[in-house]
């Protein structure tokens, strides 16, 4: 998805990672931790170490370091910042090998993958908004006023940053990196079952010059550290990634303190072939669109709507594919699907896997675990024959499972794709240009993919519509969104 230069740096071998500790104001800490919480290698079942669980006095902590070291931050000149930004690109790139390693140990993600997409991503997006950090400004305006009229953009303060389990590097720099750029502070909480990288990055951030106080990680449960973080009078924004259901919660509490928020949430996007589809390269976009990252992609395609006259032809050629498709070993450089990254994630899409046989539906291929080493593995699976309202097409399953249904007219593809609560992306293969961009126009999702699946950059704005969230990460509009407007008129 990237260029990074990062591809032919070797393999790399599991880690051996210390127990992690808090990271509040530039120390390494868990005085007032609630206890320990082990993580589990997801391609073992195994215990690989503990982090820290932290408590409200923890988020207590970390965000009165934010408040005072935020102040700072936001007076240093963007252009400052932007250095400091850009060193962390550089130590990520420098340091790619270990967080390869810990974040594919810690979700489970083959370290091919995690190299050319997670931490190549993760160090664009650094490099991205240091190039922004320098360019925050204002405009004047000319009124009839006789005054000197302008606006100024202004960082929030503290930012509380609550992210998911699936893509821990990028989703957690895609909020801190435009944060700091702003001028904010950050008190970052990361998924209870991947938080490693997170405090892997707060120690580079720190070699890079970041200052005390300005990233803080609180380790811990949503229940805990969470809601503590959400109903802090200290934070001045909340983004949040994550399922819709907590989304709902975050964006409720949010919303009584009147707070602003980014809600990155839950997707369940159809990938539309058309009968003018360039076949080879639908095929490969259909199957990346479900098994990358096995599946645990809120941005994954996991239902297909083929023309009816290419059903057939398609389902065929998609059960030989798939059936090949090298499931295994996340640190064998091979493997393009490793383990789902916790047992709960596995069972859950046994769950859906059973309702779908329970509804009629015909496992075209995959329907089962892999017993492989006693980790969380599942064969990516097809599934035919299910009806649009089945709640296996409707919901959002999040793992390696394709739902495939036809259709007849262009019209008919539009209303199916559009048939679901969520609208975080969409995509159609087609060589129709006119039809390209018609489609693209009716689809309801933030992001539109045509003849490809996953193409993302740090430039490229994402985010959802409905019960996917609001707002928006990447791009400038990521960089706006952690600043406030101060309007200033002089009279004259
Ligand atoms: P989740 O909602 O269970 O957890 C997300 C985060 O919220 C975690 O850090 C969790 O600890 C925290 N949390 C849980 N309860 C909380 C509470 N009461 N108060 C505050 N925080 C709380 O999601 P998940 O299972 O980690 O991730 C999968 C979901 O995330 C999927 O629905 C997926 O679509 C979505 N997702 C969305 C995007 C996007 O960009 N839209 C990206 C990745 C994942």
């Amino acid at each position: 998805m990237t260029d990074s230069g990062l591809q032919d740096v070797p393999a790399v071998s599991r880690p051996h990672v210390e127990p992690g500790r808090l990271y509040i104001d530039g120390q390494w800490c868990e005085a007032n931790a609630k206890g320990r919480r082990d993580v589990i290698d997801p391609s073992t079942g195994k215990v690989v170490t503990t982090v820290a669980e932290a408590g409200a006095a923890d988020v207590d902590a970390a965000v009165t370091a934010g408040r005072r070291a935020s102040g700072p931050w936001a007076r240093m000149s963007g252009r400052e910042r932007a250095r400091v930004l850009h060193r962390v690109a550089d130590l990520v790139r420098r340091r790619a090998d270990e967080l390869v390693a810990v974040e594919s140990l810690d979700v489970g993600k083959p370290v091919s993958l995690c190299r050319a997409v997670d931490v190549a991503t993760t160090a664009e997006i650094y490099e991205y908004y240091s190039g922004l950090a320098q360019t925050i400004q204002g405009a004047t305006r000319q009124i009839p006023i006789p005054s000197h009229a302008y606006t100024s953009r202004e960082p929030l303060g503290v930012v509380g940053a609550i992210t998911p389990f699936n893509f821990p590097l990028i989703l957690s720099s895609a909020k801190i990196a435009p944060a700091l750029a702003a001028g904010n502070a950050v008190v970052h909480k990361p998924a209870e079952d991947t938080p490693l990288s997170a405090l892997l990055m707060a120690e580079i951030l720190a070699e890079a010059g970041v200052p005390d106080g300005v990233l803080n990680v609180v380790t811990g449960a949503g229940a805990e550290a969470g809601e503590a973080l959400l109903r802090h009078p200290g934070i001045d924004k909340i983004a949040f990634t994550g399922s819709t259901e907590i989304g709902r919660h975050a964006a409720r509490m949010a919303g009584e303190a009147l707070k602003p928020v980014t809600m990155e949430l839950g997707g369940n996007a159809a990938q539309i072939v058309f009968e003018d589809a360039d076949l080879d390269k639908a095929i490969g976009s259909v199957i990346k669109g479900f098994v990358f990252n096995t599946g645990q992609f809120c941005m994954g395609g996991p239902r297909l709507l083929v023309h009816r006259s290419l059903y057939d032809t398609v389902l065929e050629i998609l059960a030989g594919a798939v059936a090949g498709v090298p499931v295994g070993d996340p640190f064998d450089p091979a493997t393009v699907v490793g383990p789902m990254a916790a047992e709960r994630h596995l069972a859950k899409v046994e769950r859906y896997v059973a309702l779908a046989r329970e509804q009629g539906g015909r496992i075209v291929t995959g329907g089962e675990r892999l017993e492989l080493g006693g980790g969380y593995y599942y064969r990516p699976t097809i599934i035919a024959g299910l009806d649009d309202d089945s709640r296996v097409v409707q919901e959002e399953i999040f793992g390696p499972v394709l739902t495939v249904q036809p259709f007849g007219t262009e019209d008919e593809a539009v209303e199916l794709a559009n048939g679901t609560p969520y609208g975080l992306a969409a995509g159609l293969q087609t060589t129709d240009l006119a039809r390209a961009h018609r489609v693209a126009a009716r689809l309801e999702a933030g992001i539109v993919w045509v003849n490809d699946w996953a193409m993302l950059d740090p430039a490229i704005p994402f985010g959802g519509v409905k019960q996917s969230g609001y707002g928006r990460e990447y791009g400038p509009e990521a960089l706006e969104s952690y600043t406030k407007v101060k309007s200033v008129v002089i009279a004259l």
